[in-house]
């Protein structure tokens, strides 16, 4: 069947993902990225930046249920809590499901996708009031290089692919000043993108770059993910000085909040690795 103009495309690398839409609402350059927002046929609202899918109301609880619960119940104590990126708020509302978490301060380089987020994906912004959110406005790879030595317990790197704003926050001189801002401990996480397109080109390197920075543990989860590239995507978590060992397990089992996607036996098995990922990132 030819698309017609009533879809929105994704195309990149020879691959395409298309969503129908019903209506483009908003569009803005800011001084930063292109934001597009849509609202499609099957996915409910959707949010571009740059050409690519940011999240869709449909799928992101997976996403950003990965990218907190399983470092949160990862780290012994996570009590003070950085997300670089995220400016959706959604990985900061899955935070604060945490009562352990004493602050979560998001760093995003761009205001206007949490204005929009407010606007467009208010469900995902649910927690901004809490008393121990921080919102920050302002470049990630400033802000850790400023923060205080050992003064965070978790970091989680929700950032756009590492083009434009993001290219900086896959590299090693960010890794070190992630290790340094690092407390006793400490975990970092972060979006690696898809197994199956990007295990040479960026995730294989992502976790030497942070075992050169520092990190003594590094393990790659996988998820599906089915409105980024092939459908299937992936988060990184470094240990600063312990094993990446989810020792927390018992209180996943127990943990005082729903979600949808994660639970359990999803935090036991996410660190499981397909066969081809396991030879090219453990050898
Ligand atoms: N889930 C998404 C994905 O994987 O495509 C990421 C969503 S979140 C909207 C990405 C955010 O990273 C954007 O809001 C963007 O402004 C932010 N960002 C990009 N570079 C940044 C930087 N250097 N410092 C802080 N935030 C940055």
């Amino acid at each position: 069947m030819a698309l017609d103009n009533h879809w929105f495309s994704e195309a990149d690398k020879g691959l395409a993902l298309s969503l129908r839409i019903r209506e483009k609402l908003h569009e803005e350059q800011t001084p930063f990225q292109k934001i597009e927002i849509y609202e499609t046929e099957t996915f409910g609202t959707l949010m571009v930046i740059d050409g690519f899918v940011m999240l869709t109301d449909r799928d992101n609880f997976i996403y950003h249920e990965m990218m907190s619960h399983p470092v949160l119940y990862a780290h012994a104590d996570p009590k003070n809590v950085v997300i670089i990126g995220g400016g959706d708020c959604g990985t900061l509302r899955e935070v604060l499901k945490h009562p352990e978490v004493k602050q979560a301060t998001q760093v995003d380089i761009d205001e206007r996708v949490t204005r929009l987020s407010e606007k467009y994906f208010p469900e995902l912004c649910e927690s901004n009031d809490d008393p121990r959110a921080r919102l920050l406005f302002d470049d990630g790879i400033r802000f850790v290089k400023d923060a205080e030595p050992g003064s965070v317990d978790v970091i989680i790197i929700d950032s756009t692919d590492p083009i434009g704003p993001a290219e900086g926050l896959f590299s090693t001189a960010f890794y070190r000043d992630c290790f340094r801002a690092l407390g006793p401990g400490g975990m970092l996480a972060q979006q690696s993108e898809s197994p199956l397109l990007h295990t040479d080109s960026i995730i294989r390197p992502m976790h030497d770059s942070l075992r050169t920075a520092g990190f003594l543990d590094v393990l790659a989860l996988n998820f599906p993910q089915c409105t980024y590239p092939s459908g299937w995507w992936s988060a990184t978590l470094a240990c600063k000085d312990n094993t990446v060992s989810f020792r927390r397990e018992q209180q996943a089992e127990e943990k005082p909040f729903e979600t949808l996607y994660y639970n359990a036996a999803i935090h036991r098995a996410a660190g499981a690795c397909p066969e081809f990922f396991r030879r090219k990132l453990y050898g």
